[in-house]
């Protein structure tokens, strides 16, 4: 039995692995890779195996790295099924509904363009059609229960604690002696995570694929970063103008609310109008509120005490395009919370366009960046952007506050390492710019006197025999 590592292989996007045990082959995650132009050719190759041999796919959770390319697996001949938590069968619907039209929009938008220079049309990655062709072959499987896709082959689900619905997946391949327990990590969320419960920790492994996000550092702990958004938040309210926050729609903009709630209730909010520029969000923190059977204690706590996520008197979810566009003449200081968290596309350009030249704005940066994206150069200290084909000058004071993470930071992981004390898993680490991986590789080297191998794309690890 072996693995090989189409995607987040030395890189955080792109999630994809081949599972194979004797004739059976189960894909793990398919995710799209984000950020560049690289990243953009590499999503639009063919696979690098072979669809229709696939007996089974097996999705982490509903983020576009992990799911974004499923369309394009059934364009090219999957019919089977598709097996994920109901939650992250919720959210991924809307993701990729959204992630159809983002690139049928920019095909035709590129196509427009190229046409004016006598260059051929483009066409979409994948298409809503392609969605349609894939949902239908979603299958829920809950958490904690053993379910068995194939013969000789269960898997088990536990809370990842990352988002809605993210899966730790703990594969058993094989019987008697030969048999060899597999985890895959999926993303791990932090500890103290807004909302949802904290990652699960598991004793037993063989082997284990493990994610390195932030394997080379800590974020800052949950007191300061909250402290550190307040202040902020207070000096934008002096200065008078807007707080642009870049977030995903699904997950950070959620967190984010809860944490604003927090303030409010404690009377620490300096601001009386937030506003989620994303229909996106929308319907997705109506789908948390839907599934609060998820959610930490503290949260269900809150919930008997009257807490509602998606009815605070003092956030706004715009609905139309009229709405959003309405914002840009909102004199009040206000929060603006949009996607995309990168800023590589969606409403936050708008937003961007209208404050980034303006020196009372603030930008508030609270997830990952990723290299060649627009929220990497404005982290980076530029002078000015690119925003929907224009250079805009950078006026705007640029925060970045790193405790909102969901994932993991380097000692989440390293202690979730240590749960597996019934043997050293074979660890191969996955989901990390290469600095990071080096890091997590040597303090796991050091703790468990094992080398994690760090797979390059293509590559292909033996974990037990067939
Ligand atoms: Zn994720
Ligand atoms: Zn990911």
């Amino acid at each position: 039995m072996d693995i090989t590592f189409y995607g987040a292989a030395r890189e955080v996007t792109g999630s994809c692995f081949l599972i194979r045990y004797r004739d059976r082959r189960i894909l793990f995650d398919c995710g799209m890779r984000q950020g560049t132009r690289e990243a953009d050719r590499k999503n639009r190759r063919k696979f690098s195996f072979d669809p229709g041999k696939l007996d089974a796919v097996v999705l982490s959770h509903a983020h576009l790295d992990h799911c974004g390319l499923l369309p394009k697996l059934a364009a090219a001949g999957y019919a089977g099924p598709v097996y994920a938590t109901p939650a992250t069968i919720a959210l991924t619907e809307i993701i990729l509904r959204d992630s159809a039209h983002i690139q049928e929009s920019d095909a035709e938008r590129e196509t427009r363009w190229r046409e004016r220079k006598g260059k051929s049309a483009v066409e979409p990655n994948y298409t809503t059609e392609d969605v349609e062709k894939v949902l239908p072959l979603f299958k829920p499987v809950k958490y904690w229960r053993d379910f068995q896709p194939l013969e000789e082959v269960t898997f088990r689900f536990h809370d990842a604690g990352h988002i809605l619905g993210s899966a730790i997946t703990e594969f058993e391949l094989g019987s008697g002696g030969n048999m060899r327990r597999l985890v895959m990590s999926g993303d791990l969320g932090p500890d103290h995570q807004a909302l949802i419960r904290d990652p699960e920790t598991l004793e037993h492994a063989h082997a284990l694929v493990m994610e390195s996000t932030y394997g080379d550092r800590d974020h800052r702990p949950k007191e300061e970063t909250l402290a550190e958004f307040e202040k902020v938040l207070h000096e934008a309210r002096k200065t008078g103008g807007h707080v642009i926050i870049p977030a995903f729609a699904v997950g950070r903009t959620q967190s984010l609310i809860y944490r604003l709630a927090e303030l409010d209730r404690e009377g620490r909010l300096p601001f009386r109008e937030v506003y989620i520029d994303s229909p996106m969000a929308l319907t997705t923190t109506g789908l948390y509120c839907h599934n609060a059977g998820l959610f930490d204690d503290e949260t269900v706590k809150l919930i008997e005490q009257g807490f509602e996520l998606c009815d605070l008197d003092f956030v706004h979810f715009t609905h139309s395009v009229e709405d959003s566009k309405a914002l840009n003449e909102l004199k009040r200081p206000a929060i603006i919370i949009a996607a995309s968290g990168m800023c590589t596309g969606g409403r936050v350009l708008h937003h961007l366009k209208h404050n980034l030249w303006r020196r009372e704005a603030h930008v508030v940066f609270v997830g990952y960046q990723g290299r060649g994206t627009t929220g990497r150069q404005l982290v980076d200290g530029a002078k000015s952007v690119r925003v929907y084909g224009e250079q805009i000058a950078v006026k705007a004071q640029i925060h970045t506050i790193n405790g909102f993470s969901a994932h993991a930071g380097r000692s989440d992981l390293l202690r979730w390492h240590d749960h597996f004390t019934k043997g050293n898993p074979q660890t191969m680490l996955v989901h990390g710019e290469e600095d990071s991986m080096a890091a997590l590789a040597e303090a796991l080297e050091h703790r468990r006197h094992a080398k994690p191998a760090m797979p390059k794309e293509g590559e292909t690890i033996s974990f037990g025999r067939d």
